[in-house]
């Protein structure tokens, strides 16, 4: 399942200065991984914007625009299934862990989310 979404037009703070900016310089896209839904695997495929940082004290001239709640910077999934994976990957521990990653959907999901089909 993919969704597609963009963020709003409103100003972000630069990580830099904390000043807040507007300016458009450029849009990219990022896939996320996310959780299931409805027992279907789900990618999100998220518009995001780079933003001219206009604070002539600070050393960024641009910066991308964080989504702290939905993931990471650099993340290629969101906090969600993130912190589910880790919850798979870390709970059972020892000989019921490795038995659980060798299932296909497990590992994919642990292992391998965007490749996943
Ligand atoms: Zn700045």
């Amino acid at each position: 399942m993919r969704i597609e979404a963009s963020t709003r037009d409103e100003p972000a703070a630069c990580p830099g200065c904390e000043v807040s900016a507007r300016r458009v310089h450029s849009r990219y896209e990022r896939r996320l991984s996310d959780t299931e839904i409805t027992g279907r695997e789900v990618v999100i495929r998220l518009r995001v914007r780079r933003l001219f940082c206009d604070n002539n004290a600070c050393s960024r001239r641009t910066f991308a625009e964080a989504l702290p709640a939905l993931a990471a910077r650099h993340a290629r999934r969101t906090t969600t299934l993130q912190r589910l994976q880790c919850a798979v990957a870390l709970a059972p521990g020892g000989r019921a862990g490795a038995r659980l990653t060798r299932h296909p959907a497990v590992r994919r999901l642990v292992f391998d989310p965007l490749t996943a089909t």
